[in-house]
């Protein structure tokens, strides 16, 4: 594959630039800096989203005729890359990369109409039902029921881990519509409004100290009809088509890469007795190094992936290796900042937001403030989207064909 820009590709890397030193401020940039947490929390990530909306540059996932920009999987790359290096907030992707697609692929022309232009204007904020107590890795034997009286279903169970629960006006979910056939063939895909007295949202705080997951009850909760997207029983293959999206189809390397650099910058002021700085303590650079080399190397495999994408060939599992791959390389960076930080990375304030006029005053650096929640929450990178090992299970069986 090529791997040179060409001279438009140049012209658009320029473009994005000039717009990101115009609309990109400094508070948003701060919230993104100052944020422990995995997910982007909405004061942050929606402003951002608007001032995308406002220039037509959102819906970077979506079919053109669906309200998408319509750029090559390079100009993607290009965008994400220069936002990255800006240090611009990541956009909250439950509506925007998940369940937005999954709408243009299988919604009928209402449902797009309703959804879509809502998704994109934040005046919808979604959550994602798919785990359940018992059902994660084993999606498929979810036993959330939802039965059709007339045009409603009526739903109960209960979704575990559910991100943003607490913010969310609507979850997208699975639900068992059918209990007598096989497992996967009894799923359905139901869009499920949030605010109705039967939908609990309990609080999950992470380690850390950060409210980011929830358990959420259905306890005889409706959804008109309207609401179901695709058929009965269509609900697995519309939640492998979404799980694919969430797990690839973006471009991690970029973010890695350019906090990989930052660390480098910190490791450079913090004092070392025997080589100055610590950024030239042997072992330092040596984990520095090796980091940054296999983030370089994975970023080609993402671009390799892109190329194939432009050929409009589907990235199918290879979405497996890029979530293994991308999860183990950010647990390593936030555990080697937990090392170059050193006691001082230790702290851990309670209070949220750490960003603000009401944001305590860190103990040295913003950054050795951010290290052990970022440390703590980055455990979840190897399981949400799919453990490790069920990455590894499908590559196993799809790639490998073991
Ligand atoms: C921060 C965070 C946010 C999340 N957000 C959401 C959300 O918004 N919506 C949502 O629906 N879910 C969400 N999840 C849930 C996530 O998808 C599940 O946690 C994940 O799928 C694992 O399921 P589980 O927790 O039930 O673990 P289990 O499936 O019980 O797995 C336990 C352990 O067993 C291993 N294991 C299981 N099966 C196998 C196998 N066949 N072979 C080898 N090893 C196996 C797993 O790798 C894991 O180590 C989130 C999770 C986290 C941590």
């Amino acid at each position: 594959m090529d791997m040179d820009f060409t001279p438009e590709e140049l012209a658009f890397q320029a473009e994005v630039r000039s717009f990101l030193r115009a609309h990109l401020n400094e508070r948003l940039v701060e919230g993104a800096r100052r944020t422990p947490g995995v997910f982007v929390e909405p004061d942050i990530g929606l402003e951002w989203q608007r001032i995308l909306h406002e220039k037509g540059w959102l819906a970077i996932h979506w079919p053109v005729e669906d309200g998408g920009t319509g750029w090559t999987p390079v100009q993607r790359y290009i965008f994400e890359k220069e936002c990255a290096l800006a240090g611009a907030p990541a956009l909250a992707v439950l509506g925007l990369k998940l369940v937005g697609p999954v709408i243009c692929r299988f919604g009928t022309p209402e449902q797009k109409a309703r959804f879509l232009p809502r998704i994109l204007s934040a005046e919808d904020y979604w959550c994602q039902g798919y785990s359940e107590p018992g059902s994660g890795s084993d999606l498929a034997s979810l036993k959330t029921r939802a039965v059709l009286e007339r045009d409603t279903y009526r739903i109960n169970g209960s979704k575990i881990w559910t991100t943003h629960a607490h913010y969310a006006n609507w979850m997208f979910c699975l639900v068992r519509t059918d209990p007598d056939v096989s497992a996967q063939r009894g799923i359905t895909f139901l869009l499920v409004p949030m605010d109705q007295p039967g939908v609990t949202v309990t609080p999950i705080v992470t380690m850390a100290g950060d409210h980011e997951v929830n358990q959420v009850f259905l306890d005889d909760a409706r959804s008109h009809v309207g609401n179901r997207i695709g058929e009965e029983g269509q609900g697995w293959t519309i939640a492998k088509f979404l799980l694919e999206n969430e797990r690839g189809g973006s471009c991690f390397a970029p973010k890695l890469i350019a906090d990989i650099d930052q660390l480098a910058l910190t490791a450079a002021r913090v004092p070392s007795g025997t080589n100055g700085a610590l950024v030239h303590d042997t072992e330092i650079s040596r984990k520095l190094a090796s980091l940054r080399l296999r983030a370089r190397a994975f970023e080609i495999s993402e671009l390799r992936i892109l190329a194939e994408i432009a050929k409009g060939r589907p990235p199918g599992p290879q979405t497996s290796l890029v979530k293994l791959f991308s999860a183990n390389l950010r647990q390593e960076l936030d555990t080697l900042a937990m090392e170059i930080h050193g006691l001082a990375g230790l702290q851990l304030p309670a209070e949220r937001p750490l960003y603000g006029n009401e944001a305590p005053e860190p103990v040295g650096s913003i950054e050795a403030q951010m290290a052990a929640g970022r440390y703590l929450n980055s455990r979840a990178w190897t399981i949400f989207g799919g453990s490790d090992e069920v990455q590894k299970n499908i590559i196993a069986k799809t790639v490998l064909g073991l």
